[in-house]
């Protein structure tokens, strides 16, 4: 590999926006940028990732289990806390996010940053405004994270800017029916059966801080709630063994029902910031959003705000 490799990567607990724009964003730096990227993870894929890598016939990236020295571009997010091990030490060139921004870098970077609904919509933005022809299988994967990441075009943090994009890439990838596909990948993760509570919990989990407070924040998608809710205790114990593991003030699962839109919350540790933020928990049971369906959007925002007072 060339002295000069950029590992082009998104956050731990990858999921499908993280893995497919760091895929296609790698190609393009590399095919239109001339730059040696390299498409990198640092943790296990997903079935829907999988799926969808496999689907397009597209190889999984690299497993990078340091950053450490290494050269970065980050996607899909910017946070210290969800960057890949060994990234404190590690040169990072680029930004491509569509997270709130809380970074902080003693060089300046190409730092894109939009609020759309996916990563993916902005990698592909970029993609077409630098010219660069996107190519079949990687139109289909970055269709497939704008599909996973907007919920099929269902959450709120969904643009008009996301819709516009997957229908371009629909069209370049051969795929007629947009929806539909959407379905069949949010399916692939949509069933607790096989998953222990660990795994249910850090499907797609993350750690924030805010006001020296540490929390983490793991969501999981189910088509009905009924499963989360009969293993209520079981993923609770599991949830305050990662809060006691990792110094966390409290822990928060979201299990957010795609179909009725809406999520049950789980809270492991101190529960306040939770409660005051969205209603009181019931004593034998969670507390039920209705119409919450994004962590970014419908959730971060309240709750950062009682963490202030
Ligand atoms: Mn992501
Ligand atoms: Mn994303």
């Amino acid at each position: 590999m060339a002295i000069n490799t950029v590992y082009v990567i998104g956050h731990k607990s990858p999921d499908t926006d993280t893995v497919c724009s760091a895929i296609a964003y790698a190609e393009y730096l590399k095919k239109k940028q001339k730059i040696g990227a390299v498409a990198a993870v640092c943790g296990d894929l997903n079935p829907e990732t999988k799926f969808v890598l496999d689907y397009f016939k597209i190889k999984k990236p690299t497993k990078l289990n340091s950053a450490a020295g290494k050269t970065l571009v980050l996607v899909d997010h910017n946070e210290r806390s969800q960057m890949p091990d060994g990234a404190d030490s590690a040169k990072i060139i680029e930004v491509v996010d569509h997270h709130k921004t809380c970074f902080e870098y003693p060089e300046p970077i190409i730092f894109r940053a939009e609020p759309l609904g996916a990563t993916a919509t902005l990698a592909a933005k970029t993609m077409i405004a630098g010219k660069f022809k996107i190519a079949k299988p990687m139109a289909g994967i970055l269709l497939a994270a704008i599909l996973s990441d907007t919920v099929v075009f269902r959450s709120p943090t969904c643009t008009a800017e996301d819709i516009k994009i997957a229908k371009l890439l629909a069209k370049t990838a051969g795929v007629k029916d947009i929806k539909k596909f959407g379905v069949e990948i949010k399916k692939q993760k949509a069933s607790l059966k096989k998953m222990t509570a660990g795994q249910i919990i850090n499907s797609d989990y993350k750690t924030f801080e805010a006001q020296g407070k540490k929390f983490g924040v793991g969501q999981i998608e189910v088509v009905d709630l009924s499963e989360a809710r009969a293993r209520r205790n079981e993923i609770k114990s599991e949830m305050e063994n990662i809060r006691a593991k990792e110094g966390l003030e409290f822990v928060v699962l979201m299990a957010t029902d795609i179909i009725n839109c809406g999520s049950e919350i789980f809270v492991a540790g101190d529960s306040s910031y939770i409660q005051k933020a969205f209603g009181k928990i019931p004593a034998n049971g969670n507390l039920y959003a209705k119409g919450m369906m994004s962590r970014k959007k419908d959730l971060l925002p309240p709750l950062l705000k009682t963490l202030e007072k």
